[in-house]
Formats: C-alpha cells, sequence, structure tokens
C-alpha cells in the first residue's frame, strides 16, 4: 500500500464530503487536517507516520488507552449473538439489564437507576425530560426552569447546548428560554483582589440570587459539572460546592452533576461527586463508560426522582432507538470490568496524578504561565503576557492556538480553549510517559514565549 498516495487522497475525499464538528468549514475545505489511523497504549499514529502521545484521552473519553482488547472483542462477541433489539415495548437484552446492575454498584449509594442513550448530549436532553416528568407527576408543572452556568459544556443537540453556557454556541443556535445562566467558578478569571475561598462563596451564592429572582416554585433544577472540563478545567475553591449544595437543599432544587469527563476516576474517585463531596439527584455519564470504543451515554436517576416516576403511572413519552445498545452495553460492561478488576482509578489517584500535577507546577515559573490549576488527572495552563496583571499573551486565543499546534507538531496531543492549555491523559500512562508529556509541554511553551515575546 502507498501510505502517501493514499492520504493524499483520503485527504482530497475528506475536505470534498465530510463536514467535521466544531471546525472552520472553510479553512478545514482549503487546508484539510491530519489523517489518524492506528492506536496503541497511550499513542496515536497519522498516516504520515506520525506517532503522538495522546494527552487528551482521545475527546477525554479514552481513560484507559487503546489496547484494551477485552472491550473490542465484547463487542464483537455481542454484535455476533444479539446486534441489536430495542428495549421499547416491555423488552430487553442482557447486556443492558448487566450494565444497569453494575452501574448501580460502582455509582454513589444513591442510584440504582439508569436510562441510556448514546452520548452525553442525549443524555443532558433526557434530564430535561426526566425533570420534568418528575415535578409534573409531584403537581408541580410550573417548576420548569434550570439553571446552568456560563461556559459550561453540555453537549450540542439544541436543548444541551442551551443548557451548556458557550457562547459562540448560544449565538448560532436559539437557546431554550427556560434555561438561565449564572457565573462559572473561575478565580484567575473573575476573582479579581478576592481570595479563592471568598470568592467561591460569592460565586455559588448567585445561585441563590437567581432561584430568588426567578421564584423558588418556578426552578427545577441546577446542572453543573463537578469540574468544567471543555470551559478550561476550572477547577472550582474548595468553598463552592458546599455552597451550591447547601442552596439546593434548602431550596427544593434538583442537583444535577453532568460526569460526562469527570466520571470514571478522572478527578481521583470514581466520579466528581465524590472528590468534590456532592450528592446529586441525577447524575450524567458517556465517554469513558465505554473507553471512547462504543457511543453510549446516560443519566443515573437517584431514588428520589426514580421513586416517583416509578409510581407516577403512565408513559414516560422519550426514548431512543439506540437506548441500552446491546453492543454498546457490552463494550461498557468490559469497560466497568477492566476497572472494577484492576487498581487502575487507585494507581492514578496515587501516584500519576501526583506526579503529573508536581511536575506541572515546575511551569508556575514560566514566564508565559499565569496559573497552573488540575485535579487528578486532567489540568489546564492559563498562558499570560504578564503574570501580576494577567494580560492575555495575544489577542483571539491565538497564544494558547499557536502553542498547541507547537505540541501538536511535537508529537503531543493536548487541546486549547481559549487561553488556557489543556491536559487529561490516559489514567494507564506511567510516570515516564508523564515526564515525556512534561517535557514535550514544555518546549511548545518555550516556543511559544519566545515567538511572542
Ligand atoms: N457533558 C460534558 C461535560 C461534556 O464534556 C460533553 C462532551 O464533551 C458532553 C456533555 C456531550 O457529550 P457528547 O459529545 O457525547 O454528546
Amino acid at each position: 500500500m502507498d501510505i502517501k498516495a493514499d492520504t493524499a487522497a483520503l485527504r482530497q475525499l475528506d475536505r470534498a464530503h465530510h463536514l467535521h464538528p466544531f471546525t472552520d468549514l472553510q479553512d478545514y475545505a482549503e487546508h484539510g487536517g491530519r489523517i489518524v489511523n492506528r492506536a496503541e497504549h497511550i499513542y496515536i499514529h497519522d498516516t504520515d507516520g506520525n506517532k503522538m502521545l495522546d494527552g487528551m484521552s482521545g475527546l477525554w473519553c479514552c481513560n484507559l488507552g487503546y489496547s484494551q482488547h477485552s472491550i473490542a472483542e465484547a463487542v464483537y462477541r455481542q454484535l455476533r449473538e444479539l446486534p441489536y433489539y430495542n428495549n421499547f415495548f416491555k423488552c430487553s437484552n442482557q447486556p443492558a439489564v448487566e450494565l444497569a446492575k453494575a452501574l448501580a454498584e460502582v455509582t454513589p449509594a444513591q442510584f440504582k437507576h439508569v436510562f441510556f442513550t448514546n452520548s452525553g448530549s442525549e443524555a443532558n436532553d433526557t434530564n430535561i425530560r426526566l425533570v420534568h416528568r418528575y415535578f409534573d407527576l409531584l403537581g408541580k408543572p410550573e417548576k420548569k426552569l434550570f439553571i446552568s452556568r456560563k461556559n459550561a459544556y453540555h453537549g450540542s443537540t439544541i436543548a444541551a447546548g442551551s443548557l451548556g453556557g458557550m457562547a459562540p454556541m448560544h449565538k448560532q443556535a436559539i437557546g431554550l428560554t427556560y434555561v438561565h445562566h449564572i457565573n462559572q467558578p473561575h478565580w484567575f478569571e473573575n476573582g479579581g483582589d478576592l481570595g479563592e475561598a471568598e470568592y467561591g462563596l460569592q460565586v455559588a451564592r448567585e445561585l441563590e440570587a437567581k432561584i430568588e429572582e426567578l421564584g423558588e416554585d418556578k426552578v427545577a433544577a441546577f446542572i453543573a459539572e463537578p469540574v468544567q472540563g471543555a470551559g478550561g478545567v476550572i477547577i472550582p475553591p474548595q468553598t463552592y460546592w458546599p455552597e451550591i449544595q447547601r442552596i439546593c437543599d434548602e431550596r427544593d432544587i434538583l442537583l444535577i452533576a453532568d460526569e460526562v469527563i469527570c466520571g470514571f476516576g478522572r478527578t481521583g474517585k470514581w466520579f466528581g461527586s465524590e472528590t468534590y463531596g456532592i450528592k446529586p439527584q441525577l447524575m450524567t455519564f458517556a465517554k469513558a463508560i465505554t473507553n471512547g470504543y462504543m457511543p453510549l451515554g446516560g443519566v443515573m436517576v437517584g431514588d428520589q426522582v426514580a421513586d416517583v416516576l416509578l409510581s407516577g403511572g403512565g408513559e414516560f413519552t422519550h426514548g431512543l432507538t439506540y437506548s441500552g445498545h446491546p453492543a454498546a452495553c457490552a463494550a461498557g460492561l468490559a469497560t466497568l470490568e477492566i476497572l472494577r478488576g484492576s487498581d487502575i482509578i487507585e494507581t492514578a489517584a496515587e501516584q500519576i496524578a501526583p506526579h503529573f500535577q508536581r511536575r506541572l507546577r515546575e511551569f508556575e515559573g514560566h514566564p508565559i504561565v499565569g496559573q497552573v490549576r488540575g485535579q487528578g488527572m486532567f489540568a489546564a495552563l492559563e498562558l499570560v503576557a504578564n503574570k501580576a496583571s494577567r494580560e492575555r499573551l495575544a489577542p483571539e486565543s491565538r497564544g494558547a492556538v499557536f502553542c498547541r499546534d507547537r505540541a501538536n507538531s511535537n508529537g503531543l496531543m493536548v487541546r486549547q480553549t481559549g487561553d488556557a492549555m489543556i491536559m487529561a491523559p490516559p489514567l494507564v500512562c506511567s510516570t515516564d510517559e508523564i515526564d515525556i508529556l512534561i517535557e514535550k509541554l514544555g518546549i511548545a511553551l518555550d516556543e511559544t514565549a519566545s515567538h511572542f515575546g
């Protein structure tokens, strides 16, 4: 096979026919992109012959890397046995049943039920349907409003995009009128002269003020990621979550934890809710549930909501053709089997993540790094021109875009969000591999500093 000729042809076809997600379509049609054709352990390969350390676990999903053959085999076996049947009309299938049971076992104690979807976006749409149904059944049909946070990412369907707080997305799609947004707990960006603890309380109390403004009888739920991931790995101040929990508890507001990124070990425990001591009534998951091998998401439904749904009578008029798809659930089961049968989450939390976070903090002295923040196996570096004033390195995030491109060219897949460099390496990294990541990142930072210096 002439890989070079194949690559040129593939690139041409890609540019001619393939519209890519979250991409400048004109730019891509003109210049094309990288064609990834192979992966093993924590490395991906492209058809130009480049090997790259994947510092983003795919799109925050391949937490166990790319060589988990038992997942692939489980999917293959399931496709041979029962490739598909729906879960409508009083039918079920074995992998869906077994995965539902396993999820009830690994998630916090309040969760015994799951509603399956194909993605995190659909799972967050499902949250809206579940919450509205719950309050309707309770005889509180006026409780329909959601509160979320600016710069949150909850997915890209119209409803999930509305729940999210990404301004560029809201510009291109009209948001749902029953979703309202408060500020994110981003101390570096918005904290001003306040200490982190004080700022955390202040920004959490925006939830209370918003509930007052909209009316407690109208607000149904608050949705948030334990750590805002796509928004820039925004680590909340210690004071933030206890205050949010207090407000939700006192005000009869359901708390939804979107664990699409935080779930399955990323923050150091199985779920971000456990790391931050949150007790949500609903919990969104996707991505790492199958280690990215198959599309699968869902909502864990806590007893408070499940008890009402299960005793309400009448049809819950929501579902997806592939809710509880047997092969996707087989991938989920095989992934949970790996996680439960190994000490990957514990080793990542106790050995790899401390090394990763410690090494990243060496960049605190770097001339263009304004803040290093992180928790468990993800982190962000804010790039600045001036550490004291937090002045940006370049307009329109061009400093971080440049740094990301340099890192990518040097064999490290990392991501940029705004002015922050983002990393979320697989949990199965060794400390030596973390050192390689740090070395490549350091080179990209130096190159960025000299370019903008
Ligand atoms: N929620 C969070 C926190 C996410 O990070 C994402 C995707 O990145 C989603 C929801 C949407 O998931 P999906 O892309 O599977 O629809």
